[in-house]
């Protein structure tokens, strides 16, 4: 998707938009809608708890070190007295909150990433959206896959019983197709071997049916076997949209997690917590991950950017007054 978009076709604000791209707005809405209403039911029916999300922490995401990332700029603000920074993820407030009173949660929560402005044209980032986000306690990878599996297959087919009328619309109806179970499996080392330094985009084109893709070294969070050097996580990729989930099993070893945020030269300061929980052996094995609702529903809407989903475009680089 890269570089089709200048500043002349990127999505517009509500107050510049034509009567049809008015229609076609209200549609995608309708399909944001019944894509929410059907995750959280099938995460609510499924026995999670849905936790309410917070925006300001001493400690969220470092994003760092993740291939994918490119953070033009961290807000931080002093509170009280202590400096707290808008949320990246909730990855933190998940693996506390499944290792205490909520070990099946979700949340639906805003990530604040300000991205930098030449990723505008990718068509696929924007500076804030939200995920579906969720944890589970002693999960396992597979236990993970297998669910998002489901939620997908389930949300597919609900959509071409219910939203017949919108799919047609937004010219999807033949193209979004009710994936079949299990989703292919690719290790990423096996992906560079064969597409290079860019097999995310060349994958992403590729492919006609959700993927999966394993073993990403990325933060110090997800579970690394230090003696075969593989990775325990897992991306669900999507036509055209590319990544749309990230999610791994979840280190809990205070030694592995000093030793890696060493490593990464993250700030020891902004995990103080985490840290004496898994020390004191609190902090439980858990599996999860997080679904960026914005690109989803990009693909069942076949939106052409990403922001088209937004009522309030979130453009890296474009400020608007809403
Ligand atoms: P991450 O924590 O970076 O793995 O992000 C989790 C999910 O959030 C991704 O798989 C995407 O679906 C979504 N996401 C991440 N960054 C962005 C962005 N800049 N714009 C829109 N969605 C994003
Ligand atoms: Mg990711």
């Amino acid at each position: 998707m890269i570089d089709q978009f200048n500043s002349s076709n990127f999505p517009k604000s509500l107050d510049k938009l034509t009567e049809s791209e008015i229609k076609r707005k209200a549609c995608i809405a309708k399909v944001m809608t019944y894509t929410l209403r059907n995750l959280t039911s099938q995460f609510v029916n499924n026995g999670f708890e849905w936790l309410l999300p917070v925006t300001l922490s001493q400690s969220t995401d470092p994003l760092w070190p993740d291939p994918g990332a490119s953070i033009e700029k961290r807000i931080e603000v002093d509170i009280y007295g202590k400096t707290v920074r808008t949320t990246a993820s909730m990855i933190i407030h998940k693996l506390i909150a499944s290792s205490t009173a909520y070990p099946k949660l979700f949340i639906l929560s805003p990530n604040i990433r300000i991205e930098k402005a030449e990723r505008a044209k990718t068509g696929m980032h924007i500076y804030e959206f939200s995920q579906l986000d969720f944890e589970i306690r002693d999960a396992s990878s597979k236990d993970v896959m297998v669910l998002v599996e489901d939620a997908i297959y389930n949300l597919v087919t609900s959509l071409h019983q219910d939203m017949k009328k919108e799919l047609i619309t937004l010219c999807t109806s033949d193209t979004i197709k009710i994936p079949k179970k299990p989703f292919k499996i690719f290790d990423r080392c096996d992906l560079e071997t064969e597409y290079g330094e860019n097999w995310e985009e060349k994958i992403s084109k590729e492919i006609t049916d959700p993927i999966w893709i394993t073993n990403i070294p990325r933060e110090f969070y997800d579970f690394e076997d230090f003696k075969t050097g593989k990775w325990d996580n897992y991306d669900l990729f999507l036509p055209k949209f590319g990544e749309t989930l990230s999610g791994a099993k979840r280190e809990w070893e205070y030694a592995k997690i000093i030793e890696k945020i060493e490593r990464d030269n993250v700030d020891k300061e902004n995990y103080k917590l985490l840290l004496q929980l898994s020390k004191e052996g609190k902090l439980k094995p858990s599996s999860g991950g997080g679904i960026g609702l914005e690109r989803l529903v990009s693909w069942i809407s076949g939106a052409k950017h990403i922001a088209e989903t937004q009522p309030f475009p979130r453009i890296p680089g474009i400020v608007h007054e809403l």
